[in-house]
């Protein structure tokens, strides 16, 4: 007798990597169920669509992917931000099976077990040890918590996702040991406040390895530049207690890089934002950062065109960006969010003035970034390999995250010393030898 056909499903996993770290979940989940992943939609018995619902501009993106996969499959079940309003996406598409919201693990598992039924139990052995991941093999997020306290007023996040709900430390680190053991080398940590991590469970110990780690973000990563991976963080606001974090940073416990929205510098914008620590001396903090960890990279992003932003805030924030040096930077024009705070707010910005702003302020720190990336030139780097192009090796250094920073191009010819050849995962040190605003090319020396 034949053996039954597994069932397919097809997945598209669009938004941030906090979206993309729920699809790895659900995917993990199905897969130890036996189903399979399809690689389109005419192989798929089943589509799941997870959605962002923060910028109007990914809620269109969402729906027109929904539209996608009925019209190519018909059978379609929607999970994710965009989840938590069913009837608009009932209203623009009928036709789909189910819709969940963020999180909703159980409940989309249970969606699709409905469309599409299990062949059998449970099987563990059918999930690889590191879960299904969505990245490259070399590299995983780890999310930390969900949700927010804050309320800033230009975001929804907390009412899509609800207020920070933390992770136990010890099962942060076995999820982080598990990938480290199934070949990660790089862990993100994200979530939507990393310095808060903690503060819901009143910081409480949990158990790894027989020793109580405490959930806070120091201890936590404390544990986690143990596992002899590279731990890169995003998403810290400069709470006071981020200080904590520079002496693992010259250590070599976790990597010198710190992801930190500032969303703007001038005050008076930052409390209309209702930015947590707006009040902060951010750019005396980045001075003493520096100062006790000179290789640090600080990347972060902005919105211009903010309600009320003046030419003079606009001003402030070029200044600022000038004097606070960040080595990487991503500026978004201010776009209204569906039932945010902010759209009531006074002042509206034309679209020409941020579109102007938005050019000024990417000139701005595209002069600043060629400036600290030629500074880098004869040095010696890491470099962790992403990806080979023929006889090129593409890699990143511990000033890039995936995805979303500059890139590092190893020169092809004779392999390093300690390799063969290059592949997906290695880290090589390697001699910095161009740049340009945003990338790097350098030659490999050895393995490391
Ligand atoms: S800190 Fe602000 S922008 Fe970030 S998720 Fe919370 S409310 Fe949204």
């Amino acid at each position: 007798m034949s053996k039954p056909k597994a069932p397919k499903i097809g997945f598209v996993s669009l938004g941030c990597p906090k979206a993309l770290v729920d699809s790895e979940r659900i995917l993990s989940q199905l897969r130890a169920e036996g189903y399979e992943t399809a690689a389109d939609y005419a192989g798929a018995d089943v589509v799941v669509v997870n959605t962002c619902g923060f910028l109007d501009s990914a809620r269109e993106e969402s729906l027109a992917a929904i539209g996608e996969a009925l019209a190519e499959n018909g059978r379609v079940i929607v999970t994710g931000c965009l989840g938590a309003e069913a009837e608009t996406i009932r209203a623009a598409h009928p036709g789909v099976l189910a819709v969940t919201g963020p999180h909703q693990y159980e409940a989309v598992v249970g969606a699709v077990h409905e469309a599409v039924p299990p062949l059998h139990d449970p099987f563990v052995d059918l999930v690889p040890p590191q879960g299904v991941k969505l990245t490259p093999r070399h590299y995983a997020y780890l999310k930390i918590s969900e949700g927010c306290n804050h309320r800033c007023s230009f975001c929804i996040i907390p009412r899509l996702r609800g207020d920070l709900a933390s992770r136990d430390a010890g099962d942060v680190l076995r999820e982080a040991e598990r990938l480290a053991r199934a070949g990660v080398r790089e862990l993100l940590v994200i979530s939507q406040d990393t310095s808060a991590y903690g503060v819901d469970l009143r910081y409480r110990s949990s158990d790894w390895h027989g020793r109580p780690v405490a959930a806070r973000l120091t201890d936590l990563c404390t544990a986690l530049g143990e596992l002899g991976v590279w731990v890169r963080l995003h998403y810290v606001y400069p709470y006071p207690h981020v200080d904590e974090l520079i002496p693992l940073m010259a250590e070599g416990k976790v990597l010198p890089y710190l992801d930190v929205p500032f969303q703007h510098a001038s005050p008076k914008i930052l409390r209309a934002m209702k930015r947590p620590a707006a009040e902060a001396k951010t750019l005396q903090r980045i001075r003493d950062w520096r100062a006790a960890v000179p290789e640090l990279t600080i990347r972060s992003t902005f919105i211009v065109g903010f309600p009320g932003e003046t030419e003079q805030d606009f001003q402030t924030l070029l200044d600022w960006l000038e004097e606070a040096e960040l080595d990487r930077v991503g500026c978004f024009r201010y776009e209204a969010v569906r039932d945010a705070a902010a759209n009531a707010l006074p002042g509206a910005v034309p679209e020409e003035i941020k579109e102007d702003r938005w050019h000024r302020f990417m000139a701005a720190q595209q002069a600043i970034s060629a400036r600290r990336l030629k500074r880098k030139v004869g040095s010696e780097i890491d470099v962790i390999v992403d990806e080979l192009d023929g006889e090129q090796a593409l890699g990143r250094s511990a000033a890039d995250a995936p995805e979303i920073d500059g890139r590092v191009y190893l020169a092809a010819g004779a392999p390093p010393r300690g390799a063969r050849k290059l592949v997906p995962g290695t880290i090589v040190r390697a001699r910095v030898t161009d740049a340009d605003e945003y990338d790097l090319w350098a030659e490999p020396l050895a393995v490391q």
